[in-house]
């Protein structure tokens, strides 16, 4: 399994994103310290950082500045409230990978950390990171379409991030503010019934009954 070290001080942020990761199969460590950032980057086992830029005491360019001076290679996608070019300049010229600018919405983030990850070579036929399935469903996350009924269907970006979601949970009923939060994004309305709207979409390229409305509580893909 894929780890991604999460940087982050802001407690709320480190917690959505953290959540998120975990629900897309991915291992989550996080500290809010520049400083332990660089010692645990430079030890085994990180394949990807998310890097926050404002950090209570070495912050983000700063901390990448010494990962790379230590010859650590672990792609690196810088987060920040500033959204200035000075700053976009700085951390892709200072060794960063990519850069993220806050708010953003989950899918986004998660769809960087993918193309970013560093690929993983001990995967047994290496076909299994880049295919889930659920009985006669395939998702294939690198071509984005999934296998329903024996063909191939195309999906938008949120129905792509939305089936992802199910069938990294199969079985598991997840509520509204569970999927709003995986597919769009912390900050959006919890009223919009666009959870509601999508799972529709969704119905219609994979089958309606393959996704169970359960009453009051959300869906489940069965
Ligand atoms: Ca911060």
């Amino acid at each position: 399994m894929s780890t991604v070290l999460v940087v982050e001080d802001e407690a709320r942020i480190a917690s959505f994103v953290s959540k998120g990761l975990r629900a897309a199969g991915l291992s989550v460590e996080v500290t809010g310290s520049g400083r332990q950032a660089v010692a645990r980057a430079c030890q085994e086992g990180i394949d990807l950082i998310l890097l926050d830029v404002g950090l209570p005491d070495v912050d983000g360019f700063e901390v990448l500045e010494r990962i790379r001076g230590q010859g650590v290679s672990t792609p690196v996608i810088m987060l920040t409230a500033r959204s200035s070019v000075e700053d976009r300049v700085a951390g892709l010229s200072g060794g960063a990978d990519d850069y993220v600018a806050k708010p953003f919405a989950f899918e986004e983030l998660l769809a960087r950390v993918r193309l970013r990850m560093r690929p993983q070579g001990r995967e047994p036929g290496g076909g299994s990171a880049t295919r889930l399935t659920h009985r006669d469903l395939v998702l294939d996350l690198r071509t984005r379409r999934i296998l329903a009924d024996g063909s191939w269907r195309d999906l938008s970006a949120r129905e792509f991030a939305l089936a992802e979601t199910f069938m990294r949970n199969a079985g598991m009923v997840l509520s509204r503010e569970q999927l709003l939060g995986a597919v769009w994004g912390i900050d959006f309305d919890p009223g919009s019934n666009v959870v509601d709207v999508y799972v529709s979409y969704l119905r219609s390229k994979i089958g309606r009954e393959r996704l169970e409305t359960v009453r009051g509580m959300g869906y489940r893909l069965v």
